[in-house]
């Protein structure tokens, strides 16, 4: 799954290199078009940002929104390369002068209004460590709201804080050095701003990572160590599926209270 640093990475790689282009040409496969996608002809490429796991393409009054979920990926090519992947994978192409940008296997490219894509993201998500909106205060109230749920559910929820996915989940409950069993609503003030500060630490330090093309491997303290030990206290990691998600986790049994 793509978490929100991966996500901001692409971003960034894509406003590089898709820079100053126009649109020459589109080809778009999604039932999530609202507007008619010649309107994208001849606009200029705006750049490219993101909100939470989202990835923004904009094209003057015209936004482009990829989720990659697992399988998706973004490309720029030269306009006379050949591409990567088989054509029926192709989700959207857009060619510009000299360069074109290609989505494969993406499950979600929706093309809409700018304003119409921004404003249903804003609505549903959560503050972005990653985003300009950020805000500590208004990510611990999103959290906090919730009673009996276990913390370790909570912070997937994109609603509560936009762009934690399974890795960043483990690694920030580990450092924080909190279960993720804890019902939110047994935990302290300290505790919750530890969480809070940890997506946020993580989060750019992922992405500080990813855009210098570094692996972030180094920095998985917990996830996918199967048989590590602990880097405070030496003792064995546990691995178990957290309830209901469903999800791999991992933790110190001692660390994590
Ligand atoms: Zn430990």
């Amino acid at each position: 799954m793509v978490e929100g640093p991966t996500a901001k990475a692409y971003a960034i790689k894509i406003s590089q290199k898709f820079e100053g282009e126009t649109v020459n040409d589109i080809i778009v496969k999604s039932k999530r078009v609202f507007i008619e996608p010649k309107e994208l002809l001849h606009k200029r490429f705006n750049g490219s940002d993101t909100l939470g796991k989202n990835i923004i393409l904009f094209f003057e009054d015209i936004a482009i929104r990829v989720h990659l979920m697992m399988f998706g990926s973004i490309h720029v090519y030269e306009l006379d390369e050949p591409l990567l992947k088989p054509f029926e994978r192709v989700r959207l192409l857009v060619k510009g002068a000299r360069r074109k940008l290609v989505v494969y296997n993406a499950p979600v490219v929706e093309i809409d209004r700018r304003e119409n894509i921004l404003n249903r993201l804003m609505s549903t998500l959560g503050p972005d460590p990653l985003s300009e909106g950020w805000s500590r205060e208004k990510a611990a109230e999103n959290l906090t709201r919730f009673g009996k749920e276990k913390v370790g559910t909570i912070l997937l929820d994109q609603s509560v804080i936009a762009g934690i996915g399974n890795i960043l989940r483990n690694e920030i409950l580990f450092r924080a050095k909190i279960s993720p069993e804890r019902e939110v609503e047994s935990l302290s003030e300290e505790e919750v701003k530890r969480i809070i500060e940890q997506c946020e630490l993580l989060s750019r330090e992922f992405l500080r990572l990813k855009v210098e093309g570094k692996s972030i491997k180094q920095n998985l303290y917990v996830y996918n160590r199967y048989r590590g030990r602990c880097k405070f206290c030496d003792n064995p990691l546990r691995f178990y599926i957290q309830k209901p998600i469903n999800r791999k986790t991992f933790i110190c049994e001692n660390c994590q209270r």
